[in-house]
């Protein structure tokens, strides 16, 4: 087994479930002592840690960081996971929705970083990795406040790892594409035949298949660990070729 994380401690949110609990599962395999932030952490057993938060609350944000830091004697690394999608066109979404969003997707990554950044400042090889999405830059139809919320994401990850660099502390984030969690479960659930659905979303990926939660966090899992230690400031794309490559219609 690969233990490239032996001795650190990892917060990951959103951990609960999909990308989230893939990652916490990873980190902690590869050596990490995990603990797992989420609005529901009832899922979560050992040797993984739950901890209830809700990061669009900063009181709450704040003390499960502290509760968190306090079990694993500090943090090495922050996964900033825990989000909401959203479809429609501009018309389609109200501004309380807007800001709901926005408060989850990105607000949630700047209260969850403000409240571990005094861990990670004592850390000898801190990270955080955001989970942002290829809508940050691919231009999607219907999803304008879910695309901008990711535009954001990749913006503040890039601003983060500028401030931070000289501190030793590294920002990334990862691009997914469509990834086979609860959450595409769940919206497949809704389709009228959800298999022919899931056929067809299958059909539109350049590879021909939806990306796994379990190879987002291997991409997470890398940009957390010391073989990344000059790696800051960069998005890396985990989606079959979505967002970088220009196919030809077959
Ligand atoms: P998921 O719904 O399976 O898991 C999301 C987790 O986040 C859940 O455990 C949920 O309880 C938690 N969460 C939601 N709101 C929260 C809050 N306010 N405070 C604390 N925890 C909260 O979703 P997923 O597909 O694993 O998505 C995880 C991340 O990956 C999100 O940021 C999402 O935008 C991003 N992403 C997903 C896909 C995809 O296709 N699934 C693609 C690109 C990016």
């Amino acid at each position: 087994m690969t233990t490239d994380l032996d001795g650190l401690t990892a917060l990951v949110t959103g951990g609960a479930s999909g990308i989230g609990l893939a990652t916490a599962r990873l980190l902690s395999e590869r050596g990490a002592d995990v603990a797992v932030l989420d609005l529901d952490p009832s899922g979560i057993h050992r040797p993984l840690r739950g901890f209830t938060a809700d990061v669009a609350d900063d009181a709450s944000v704040r003390a499960a960081v502290e509760a968190a830091a306090g079990a694993l004697g500090g943090i090495d690394i922050l996964v900033n996971n825990a989000g909401i999608g959203a479809a429609g066109t501009v018309e389609d979404n109200p501004d309380e929705q807007w800001h709901r969003v926005l408060d989850v997707n990105v607000l949630g990554i700047v209260r969850t970083t403000r409240a571990a950044l005094p861990h990670l400042r004592r850390s000898p090889a801190a990270s955080v990795v955001n989970t942002c999405s290829i809508a940050a830059t691919a231009g999607l139809p219907q999803r304008a406040l879910y695309s901008a919320s990711k535009g954001a994401v990749l913006s503040l990850t890039l601003a983060m790892a500028a401030d931070h660099v000289r501190e030793g502390i590294r920002v990334n984030c990862v691009n997914p594409g469509t990834v086979d969690t609860p959450w595409v479960g769940r919206l497949l659930d809704t389709a009228p035949d959800p298999a022919a659905e899931r056929a067809a979303l299958n059909g539109r990926q350049p590879h021909g298949r939806l990306v796994t939660a379990e190879e987002v966090a291997a991409a997470v899992a890398y940009l957390a660990s010391p073989a990344a230690g000059s790696v800051t400031g960069t998005a890396l794309a985990v989606d079959g070729g979505m967002a970088g490559l220009r196919l030809r219609p077959e």
